[in-house]
């Protein structure tokens, strides 16, 4: 039988959530219009709507919160934020950010040009806005695998080499500022990237002379995917993977409120001399002086800490684990997910779940609601209605895949919450035909998903 590590850590401060009965959760659903984004933080009990700055602290970074320095130019606690990114991931310039939105702003204004095109392993939605919005094209070069919830391969995130191989014959390497590699990949549902498949993409845009920026904004889970899952790499620390990484790209953005282990912050990082020089002059435009970049003192040396805490094996294996152990769990009692189970969370497969319902009836939307009436435990749709309209003809975009994503917190929650979900989740589908469909009656222009209303239908 499988087993699980236990939490490496033990719980000195207490976060206590209120614990609504079925009753009152049905009128909070009802009342937020069938939208766990509308619902109170604390009215949820398990809270699995992001990954994203949701992060437990040590009490080692809390403490560095007190050494913060607030100056407005040259914080101690950049110095130990920038030291530390340059050690632990290995690039020679750093450059902070808010979060890492920031970091791709500055990255994309710098390298794109109109008309060009930038390859990457499956789009992340604030990458590909600021990709486009200075007027790159993107093009998806991750493999076809990776698009299908049942193929179950150890590296789903991998690039495509023919892929990119075409698009370089397509459109020539001067049309393409830099390819953008995302470790792991979230929107696959945290699928890693294997070392081989960055060697060979590195040996390619080399023959080439196309840059490689990574999204490293999970690059610790993808870390241990390799350490777990890829020949030569079992006795090799999470650093020295890290390392090896690093050392087949550029540079990278990332977003500190992920593998960071922190509630906000970013950086960019690069190899590049030249680059470096435009980051700082544009950084102080968007975010902030080139010591601080949006960040406060205090949220740098937090940073810096959950950079290294991040690395520590027994960590990143809990959390890794703890998603397995989850996703686990469903897939014994048949419930249809996302397969394999990846870094960050558990994505429901709504369409297998409610057969029943057409995509028009909002399965992803309605199983969110009702697993939250369940069990107090809140989801994320990403189906029909995350997806939004085609600008064009005003018809729905209809995903392939039509998820409810729960994504597990760095360090927040114990198994027994895991078994809480897992068991909600599991008397919802042994009653799925009772699930109803939902549908609009408020549909936001743009972004809809945040603040839609829903009734039953
Ligand atoms: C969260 C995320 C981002 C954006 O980072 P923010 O800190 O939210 O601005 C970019 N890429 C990936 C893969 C992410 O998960």
């Amino acid at each position: 039988m499988k087993t699980y590590p236990a939490e490496p850590y033990r719980i000195k401060v207490v976060e206590m959530p209120n614990i609504l009965t079925r009753e009152e959760r049905a009128e909070a659903i009802k009342a937020a219009g069938y939208n766990t984004f509308q619902l109170k933080s604390e009215d949820c009990y398990i809270d699995l709507l992001t990954d994203s700055g949701t992060n437990a602290m040590s009490d080692r970074q809390w403490a560095g919160l007190m050494i913060g320095d607030e100056a407005y130019a040259g914080s101690r606690n950049w110095a130990h934020l920038e030291a530390t990114v340059k050690e632990y991931y290995g690039f020679k310039h750093v450059v902070p950010t808010h979060q890492g939105r920031g970091a791709e702003n500055i990255l994309s204004r710098i390298m794109i040009t109109p008309g060009t095109y930038i390859p990457g392993n499956m789009y992340f939605t604030t990458t590909r806005f600021h990709q486009e919005a200075n007027g790159a094209t993107f093009r998806d070069v991750i493999i076809d695998e990776a698009h299908d919830p049942e193929v179950d391969l150890p590296f789903k995130g991998n690039v495509c080499l023919d892929k990119l191989q075409a698009l370089i014959t397509e459109v020539g390497a001067d049309k393409i500022p830099y390819v953008c590699l995302a470790v792991t990949v979230n929107m696959a549902g945290g699928q890693p990237v294997s070392m081989a498949n960055m060697r060979d993409v590195k040996n390619l845009c080399v023959k080439y002379g196309i840059p490689i920026y990574s999204d490293c904004t999970r690059c610790v889970e993808n870390a241990y995917f390799i350490k777990t899952r890829e020949e030569g790499y079992a006795d090799k620390t999470i650093r020295e993977i890290l390392l090896e990484m690093f050392s087949y790209t550029d540079g990278a953005t990332m977003s500190g409120k992920k593998d960071g282990l922190v509630n906000i912050g970013g950086f960019l990082a690069t190899n590049d001399d030249e680059l470096f020089t435009r980051a700082r002059e544009l950084v102080v435009v968007y975010e902030g002086m080139p010591s601080y970049g949006g960040m406060t003192g205090r949220d740098m040396e937090a940073f810096a800490i959950g950079i290294k805490e991040s690395c520590r094996y027994e960590y990143i294996r809990h959390r890794v684990e703890q998603v397995a152990y989850l996703g686990d769990k469903l897939i014994a009692a048949g419930v249809p997910v996302v397969k394999p189970i990846g870094g960050h969370g558990v994505f429901l497969d709504a369409r297998a779940f409610l057969s029943h319902l057409s995509q028009e009836q909002l399965p992803a939307q309605s199983l969110a609601a009702h697993l939250f009436i369940e069990s107090g435990v809140r989801a994320m749709e990403r189906g029909m209605v995350s997806a939004g309209r085609n600008k064009e003809t005003g018809e729905n975009h209809k995903p392939k895949l039509e998820t409810v994503r729960l994504t597990i917190p760095r360090r927040v929650y114990t198994y027994a919450h895991m078994d809480v979900v897992a068991e909600g989740i599991i008397k919802l589908y042994g009653e799925r035909e009772k699930i109803p469909g939902l549908k609009f009656v408020y549909e936001p222009p743009m972004l809809r998903f945040f603040n839609a209303r829903f009734e039953v239908v």
